[in-house]
């Protein structure tokens, strides 16, 4: 037990909904470095689906880390608030990589292993979705055949106070699509309901797939510190994927000055070319006084998508007075923050998960109206989705891969 969460998790029998690198969100335990005997492989027979009406063609992984495999059946009839898509585009994105592996890496030799709760193999994976409207149920209201939809993929309960005001991605008990719930690496997708759905307007699917995870992942933490984001520098930390969706986002939302903190020169080059305007190496020994001097004092916003030790140290000896820190990512570590610094420093040291319904709808309208981030994007056949997984781990891929049915 090496790290504050962990001993959160003992201590408090607490869940802990792990934000991986890419915003995805899932329940972790701690765990052996051995894969979990919940998670071990299913019998063969739980993924041969009888039904060879093959109207509905899913990929599921069968076995953590094995590789996808393609099942049929009787596309579902929507019930109640259920939506029926056909799949028009799936991102496919890192975070799928652990929950296909069925752990997540915490460095140090730890683990991270995915619990059993509610977390049922085989899995359709896929929660960057958007897709066409092909049948409603009887009480879905809002959208007909023939729609393009994106899918919130954060789902809670639906019924307790926190998803009644559509925090979602809060409740303690999430549905959330590709993880708890089947997702759309797939031919369709069955939605549970018509409020989960949001119209893309101008952009394409393929465009549009990627805002589900980490569009909205970066944009709900800057969200947290938009009282002084036009005003005051914003330090993104961490200039990955989401990092650089960040940067990028961070402008679109008016931040005059988006300081790039990485410890790779490559990646804060490239976050510079996203539209940041100055960068730190963040291994530097001095990269505290070197943001303290570029914010002009002290920051008044960091935003951290990395979340190790190291990271959420540097933004606390980074802030100013009254300076707030969102942590994003999910390195891990652990961090000592002497008390007294957060009432004589006003700080706020505070977390950010994906985002709410509201985000994905502002989200959507202020990519609509200002254009999209400059992330590549490259389509590939769904049959495709092992290649591009390996493809993914190995490294070979820039920006987002997009997953779409053949007609
Ligand atoms: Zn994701
Ligand atoms: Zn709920």
């Amino acid at each position: 037990m090496t790290t504050a969460l962990a001993m959160w998790h003992r201590q408090c029998l607490f869940h802990w909904f792990a934000v991986m690198d890419s915003g995805l969100a899932a329940e972790f335990i701690i765990g052996p470095a051995e894969r979990p005997g919940p998670l071990a492989a299913p019998r063969n027979d739980e993924c041969a689906w009888e039904d060879s009406t093959m109207k509905m063609r899913s990929f599921q992984v069968c076995q953590c880390g094995a590789p996808l495999q393609m099942n049929e059946q009787e596309a579902p009839t929507p019930q109640g608030t259920q939506v029926l898509l056909k799949m028009l585009a799936a991102g496919v994105c890192h975070s799928d990589l652990h929950i296909w592996d069925g752990y997540y890496e915490i460095g140090g030799g730890k683990k991270l292993m995915l619990a059993d709760r509610g977390i049922k193999l085989p899995l359709t994976m896929g929660h960057e979705n958007v897709g066409e409207v092909v049948a409603v149920g009887p009480d879905a209201k809002g959208v007909k055949a023939g729609d393009v939809r994106l899918v919130n993929p954060w789902m809670g309960c639906g019924e307790c106070k926190v998803c009644r005001r559509g925090e979602e991605n809060l409740c303690l008990k999430p549905q959330n699509v590709g993880v708890f719930s089947q997702g759309g690496y797939a031919t369709h997708m069955l939605v549970p309901s018509h409020r989960h759905l949001f119209d893309i307007g101008k952009l394409t699917p393929q465009q549009a797939a990627p805002l589900a995870c980490s569009g909205v992942t970066a944009y709900s933490a800057l969200k947290k510190v938009e009282a002084t984001l036009r005003d005051e520098p914003v330090v993104i930390i961490g200039a990955g994927g989401v990092g650089l969706m960040g940067v990028t986002l961070a402008r679109k939302m008016g931040a005059k000055d988006v300081i790039i903190v990485d410890i790779d020169a490559g990646k804060r080059d490239a976050a510079m070319k996203a539209g940041a305007t100055a960068a730190v190496d963040g291994g530097a020994a001095d990269a505290a006084a070197q943001i303290q001097k570029a914010t002009g004092g002290g920051a008044w916003a960091v935003i951290d998508f990395v979340g190790s030790s190291q990271t959420v140290s540097l933004a606390v000896a980074s802030i100013t007075k009254g300076g707030s820190i969102v942590v994003v990512g999910l390195f891990g570590g652990d961090v000592t923050v002497p008390t007294p610094y957060l009432p004589l420093r006003a700080m706020s040291l505070r977390g950010s998960y994906v985002g709410s319904q509201t985000d994905i709808a502002e989200l959507l309208e202020l990519v609509n109206r200002t254009g999209m981030p400059g992330v590549p994007i490259r389509t590939r056949p769904l049959e495709d989705v092992n290649a591009a997984l390996n493809d993914l781990r190995a490294g070979k891929i820039t920006g987002r891969v997009v997953l779409t049915p053949a007609a």
